[in-house]
């Protein structure tokens, strides 16, 4: 398999400026060293409860923003401090989908001036060319090569999703990270959006990084799942294998929230109690153990290693250590 990205130690820290003479206190460990790799034509998930990093991992190896520390590899290239200038043109081959496709497009410009618009900054194509790819693009997401002509406020909320990834898919990327894409839709609505994405991503030979907050949506289009929390990635595996042997105490927390679809299988409902802690004041050891129903003493104090605990699949957590037995 070929890695088309790759992310190796990844953080991301945004400073914090406190109080009348700005001392800066603890900075906040929005991405606090991760590692993974997406290979070509698969889709990636990246799932967590809001706030856990997800979205800023996913700006971050998009060089939406500058990382803190680690390195990011697109197509075998070193884009960790590509200038500017560089990153644009990088910017063709990745593009990004929103949550909220109507917070992404401009109200007062038509689906044709939205979908032109990168064409134009990438100086694709005559105006000609250009209007009749834009109709051509929206009758690939599913769309009247005519609504060309009208404004976001005058489709559906699918419909303007659709519209979201014809922006997208305009320049023919290879990587696409969407970010909560259907978590917005009625449900009867994100299946036809994912089935789409399925879709296109054969037709194109896409790759995506899939962003969401619940693993539901996340089983039926990922090949490989990360699970995030309080800015790390606690699990990582073929989606299967999250789904049927969660391995992670917060996964396996995650995943009882699921309904499965059988009513004869039974999966014991996993509470968590607390909150999420703050991500400029992480707690000690394991960042999951105040909230964690298995914590052990060695969780309190030392943190655990994220280690491959069978082929492909990782698990950052003290049950799983190699060396040491678990039980004392
Ligand atoms: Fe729970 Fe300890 Fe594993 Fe952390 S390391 S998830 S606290 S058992
Ligand atoms: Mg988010």
């Amino acid at each position: 398999k070929n890695a088309l990205l790759k992310v190796n130690n990844l953080k991301k820290y945004f400073p914090v400026e406190e109080g009348l003479f700005s001392i800066s206190s603890n900075p906040v460990k929005a991405v606090d060293d991760i590692s993974f790799e997406i290979y070509e034509g698969e889709t990636f998930g990246l799932v967590g409860e809001s706030g856990c990093g997800k979205s800023t991992t996913g700006r971050t190896l998009m060089r939406l923003s500058d990382p803190t520390d680690g390195s990011i590899e697109f197509k075998d290239q070193n884009i960790t401090s590509l200038p500017e200038r560089k990153l644009r043109k990088l910017r063709k081959h990745m593009q990004m989908i929103f949550q909220d496709p109507f917070a992404s497009l401009n109200p007062r410009h038509t689906v044709e001036k939205i979908l032109e618009e990168p064409l134009i900054v990438h100086k694709i194509g005559t105006k000609k060319e250009r209007k009749k790819m834009v109709r051509e693009m929206l009758e690939v997401v599913g769309l009247n090569g005519d609504y060309a002509k009208r404004y976001p406020h005058q489709f559906s909320g699918g419909q303007r999703q659709r519209i979201g990834i014809a922006r997208a898919l305009i320049l023919n990327p290879n990587l696409i990270v969407a970010d909560e894409p259907v978590s917005a839709l009625d449900v009867s609505i994100q299946s036809q959006i994912l089935n789409l994405m399925k879709d296109l991503q054969k037709k194109f030979n896409l790759t995506y990084l899939f962003i969401a907050h619940d693993l539901s949506v996340v089983r039926h289009i990922c090949d490989r799942v990360g699970v995030m929390y309080l800015g790390g990635l606690v699990e990582m595996s073929e989606s299967d294998k999250v789904y049927e042997n969660p391995k992670h105490p917060y996964t396996k927390a995650l995943l009882s929230a699921v309904p499965i679809p059988n009513p004869e299988v039974k999966r014991e409902r996993i509470l968590l109690t607390g909150d999420v802690p703050s991500p400029a004041n992480p707690p000690n050891g394991c960042v999951f153990h105040t909230r964690c129903y298995e914590c052990m003493d060695i969780c309190k104090v030392e943190k655990p290693k994220y280690q491959e605990v069978e082929p492909g699949h990782y698990v950052a957590c003290h049950l799983f250590n190699e060396k040491e037995p678990t039980d004392k």
